[in-house]
């Protein structure tokens, strides 16, 4: 396959894209790529659609970002916030093959040794084994996590969907060498295919083989096709191999949504059989505050726990209402001193935080929230540097 691809070389002119931290997916706060489109060529793939605009053949014509090192070198020295740095998209794999040859992927990680930031990579490679000598030490630093995709527990069914990427074994040895080196590391259960990778049968393998390697968390989620030439794509798979299931397919896409996904009926249902999973195995569904703690400014940090705590309560049917409205009470706060910590160019992140601690030392957070349970949490968190389990749902000391 790698001999088969045509390599298109650009120069970007800037390599970090600013995250949403309202986005509670991975905790990043930047993002940077070195490649565009992927080799692996899964068959689901929402690369493909229309939105991500990425011309030719998916597969086969990679775009190569040449510059994106010493953009990187250049740029995170004069970042005024800290926070993860993402190393990866939904619209390519930093260790597809090509990488091989390449090394960008390599060149960044080298990179991030001299820096004080956390980072972490998806991808569906073993090939990021070879670079575990250098993350293991961004590990003993800033701080590593490692993401894997997996929702296949064996290489029949994966071949037809993942062609180039990892065995299910090498990404579950990947996980485990990483698991070993002080890496944290989590599995990206999606997209979960409708009666073929989100069956009772699959999903208990996944999480015990989840279990098995140390991941710290398992993220499920179902699949999106969006119209157009995604959609396509995967439909016509799905008629020549599992023709059977062309029916069930049909209906749970019927509503064409513009996002790509499923009725809500199949959302709601497979959501709660994985936390169900996800409960039974002890292996939370969203990246835990362990890992993220003290790996962001306080006020961020504060931010992503609210939005994980409202999902960790809603998976568990308990009524979030007191919760959200001090989540938004919360949020509007932190967007005020933002945009006045984004005046004060002379200024560090430390006068933010120092805002967020005298706010609830002062007892002013718990008048902002109108939640006085809500405010001793924050108490807890901000002052004392407590930790939420996402497990218990209980609040623990830190290690040591
Ligand atoms: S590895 Fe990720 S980016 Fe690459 S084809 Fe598969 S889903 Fe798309």
């Amino acid at each position: 396959m790698e001999d088969e691809i045509r390599q298109h070389e650009k120069t970007v002119k800037t390599a970090l894209k600013k995250q949403n931290l309202s986005e509670p997916f991975i905790v990043g706060k930047y993002r940077c790529s070195p490649y565009m489109a992927c080799q692996h060529g899964c068959v689901y793939c929402d690369g493909r659609a229309e939105r991500y605009y990425v011309e030719g053949d998916f597969s086969r014509d990679i775009v190569v970002r040449t510059n994106l090192a010493e953009k990187l070198s250049a740029e995170i020295p004069r970042l005024r916030e800290k926070g993860f740095i993402t190393v990866g998209s939904g619209i390519t794999d930093v260790y597809q093959p090509i990488e091989a040859e390449r090394e960008l992927t390599r060149r960044c990680a080298s990179i991030f040794t001299s820096f004080n930031s956390p980072v972490s990579v998806m991808t569906k490679s073993a090939l990021s084994l070879r670079d575990l000598d250098i993350w293991g030490k961004v590990a003993e630093g800033p701080g590593f996590m490692l993401l894997i995709s997996l929702t296949f527990t064996n290489d029949e069914q994966r071949r037809i969907f993942e062609p180039g990427a990892s065995s299910v074994e090498q990404r579950l040895e990947a996980l485990r060498q990483f698991k070993e080196a002080g890496c944290n590391t989590g599995i990206l259960a999606m997209p979960l295919l409708p009666g073929i990778t989100d069956t009772d049968e699959n999903l208990e393998a996944l999480f015990s083989r989840a279990k098995e390697v140390g991941a710290d968390f398992i993220m499920p989620a179902g699949l999106t096709l969006r119209p157009g030439r995604q959609k396509s794509f995967f439909f016509n798979c799905i008629a020549q191999t599992h023709g059977a299931l062309l029916p069930l397919y049909r209906e749970l896409y019927r509503e064409n949504r513009e996002s790509g996904v499923a009725i809500a009926g199949y959302r709601k249902q497979l959501a709660d059989r994985c936390a169900q999973y996800n409960a039974r195995f002890e292996l939370p569904f969203l990246v835990p505050h362990r890992i993220y703690r003290k790996r962001l400014h306080t006020y961020d940090e504060m931010n992503i726990l609210l939005h994980h705590m409202l999902e960790l309560y809603q998976a568990r049917h308990v009524d979030t209402r007191p919760l959200k409205q001090g989540m938004e009470k919360y949020m509007s706060w932190l967007i005020a001193q933002k945009a006045d910590y984004n005046k004060k160019r002379s200024v560090s992140y430390r006068w933010l935080e120092r805002e967020l601690e005298d706010t609830v030392a002062s007892g002013r957070m718990a008048g902002l929230l109108g939640n006085e349970r809500l405010a001793g949490f924050f108490r807890e968190i901000v002052l004392q540097g407590r930790i939420f389990d996402y497990v218990t749902l209980e609040l623990t000391d830190p290690p040591g």
